[in-house]
């Protein structure tokens, strides 16, 4: 193989390897495996790489961009009408409306005008769909979240202005932090506030992840390979 070419990815392999890296985290963890979701994060990539996935019966898949998603599921879900797609990237809420046709769960949601935007569409739809609000644990200015300090009246909002289904939290920890400090950051504030799921680990640290309670995963890297933007 020439040594510019693109190593061969089994995706079929790669999936069945992180199940297993899930199911031995969460048994250290006395945690059942069937108690953590895999959400397959396909961003960047083609068919190619998520046909083999959907062939070897995965159905839940993230992706960041409307716009990106919007080009490839439809068709996809077409043909495997149980697919489950998340939204794990910032939402516009000029994009509330597309998103609410694509996707059956918002992991992002992180400030009052978006929860308005999101409660109206539903409301107009009669399809409410689960969302996950979006803590900045590591308090980084440029990322997207809200700060810790203002889950309690931020959740408050969501549910009993907005009546949005609150289903869980979501983080991103900071690249160059202890990423076990943040998933349990999380885990308190849902445990406060009484939410159920916790969408926290990517492939760098889902194991860890697991351990402190991550009721889903969202990995990319380990099961489609690396992207090429
Ligand atoms: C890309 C992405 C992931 C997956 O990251 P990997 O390191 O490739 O597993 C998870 N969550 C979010 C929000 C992402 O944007």
């Amino acid at each position: 193989m020439p040594d510019h070419a693109t190593p061969d990815i089994n995706v079929a392999a790669n999936l069945a390897a992180v199940r297993q890296s899930i199911a031995a985290a969460a048994k250290s963890a006395g945690r059942c495996a069937a108690d953590v979701t895999l959400v397959a994060i396909s961003k960047i990539h083609g068919e190619d790489r998520i046909l083999p996935a959907l062939e070897a019966g995965h159905r839940i898949f993230g992706e960041n961009r409307v716009q990106e998603a919007a080009a490839k599921w439809p068709a996809l879900k077409q043909r495997y009408p149980d697919i489950e797609l998340h939204l794990v990237g910032p939402l516009q809420t000029n994009k509330v409306k597309q998103a609410l046709e694509l996707f059956d769960v918002i992991e992002t949601l992180d400030r009052p005008k978006l929860a308005r935007a999101l409660a109206k569409e539903m409301a107009r739809r009669q399809q409410p769909i689960p969302c996950y609000i979006q803590i900045n644990t590591g308090e980084e200015p440029q990322k997207a979240g809200v700060m810790p300090g203002e889950a309690g009246d931020f959740i408050a909002l969501c549910r009993d202005e907005m009546a949005l289904t609150i289903a869980g939290l979501m983080c991103i920890p900071p690249i160059d932090e202890e990423p076990a400090l943040h998933f349990a950051l999380l885990a308190e504030i849902a445990k406060r506030h009484g939410i159920e799921n916790l969408s926290m680990g990517m492939s760098a640290d889902y194991e860890t992840a697991v351990e402190l309670g991550a009721s889903h995963v969202r990995i990319g890297t380990s099961i489609f390979g690396e992207r090429k933007a």
